[in-house]
């Protein structure tokens, strides 16, 4: 693992940078809220993460899930069933992590999409990460109540579709963080932007909606963005959104 994957936001809270997506630790002494888990073949990656920071799979009190793509869940049923971590995530969000249906870039249309700048070399990088692996998740639960979760780091979940029908962001309202998933990242692979924006629209299931949960997290106060894809970006998540907003124009 590089020495600059694990970028610590705040005091409990690091940012991982796996081989192409990143996931969020929160801790809270031996505990842990594990939020995303990268592609399949990044499983190593994220337990040496877990370790670099004095935790073992144990240690994950829930796994957090922002939404039920590949390149976000490739661990989770490796926790869940191998280490009976509860998984926590949108309800719209549930049935697609049982893979009851699939809201995902298909092969053929990132195909159809491998003349745009940097998506020939991506497919390459996604499919040795395991993207054609089967992730489904045997047993994801709708959050349990409302408002911040009891869990390490008290997340609160705030839906944002429009990626997925169900993805959600994570807003840690005391530390000015909001862990965004891909409703807002600040880079990718197949984006030649660099900075809070949308992910390239085929990657969305509905891209109308994406833009306008962008308006959701302008309501989140805060002042660092923990993404999904792309670095660490400081400064108002408010103001963030609203760039996005308005480059998805
Ligand atoms: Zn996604
Ligand atoms: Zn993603």
């Amino acid at each position: 693992m590089r020495s600059d994957s694990i970028v610590q936001a705040s005091e409990g809270v690091h940012l991982v940078h796996g081989s192409n997506t990143n996931w969020v630790i929160l801790s809270e002494g031996d505990a842990v809220t594990l939020i995303d888990t990268g592609y399949p073949g990044d499983r190593a990656l994220l337990l040496e993460s877990l370790a670099a920071l004095g935790h073992r799979p144990e240690s994950v009190a829930a796994v957090l899930v922002t939404h039920a793509h590949v390149d976000h869940l490739g661990s989770v049923e490796f926790l869940s069933s191998g280490h009976a971590v509860p998984v926590y995530l949108h309800e719209a969000e549930v049935p697609h992590a049982r893979r009851e249906f699939l809201h995902q870039l298909s092969a053929g249309r990132a195909v159809a999409n491998a003349w745009r700048p940097g998506v020939s070399r991506w497919l390459v990088h996604v499919l040795r990460a395991g993207a054609l692996t089967d992730v489904r998740v045997s047993a994801p639960q709708p959050f349990p109540a409302a408002g911040p979760l009891d869990l390490p780091g008290r997340p609160v979940p705030v839906h944002t579709p429009g990626h997925t029908l169900g993805h959600c962001v994570y807003h840690l309202p005391d530390q000015g963080i909001v862990i965004s998933g891909d409703a807002l990242v600040s880079g990718h692979p197949t984006s030649r932007t660099r900075g809070p924006q949308l992910l390239p629209a085929m990657f969305d299931r509905d891209r109308a909606t994406a833009r306008e949960s962008l308006r959701t997290i302008e309501k989140l106060a805060g002042d660092t963005l923990l993404p999904g894809h792309g670095p660490l970006h400081r400064g108002s998540v408010p103001a963030a959104a609203q760039l996005a907003h308005e480059r998805a124009a």
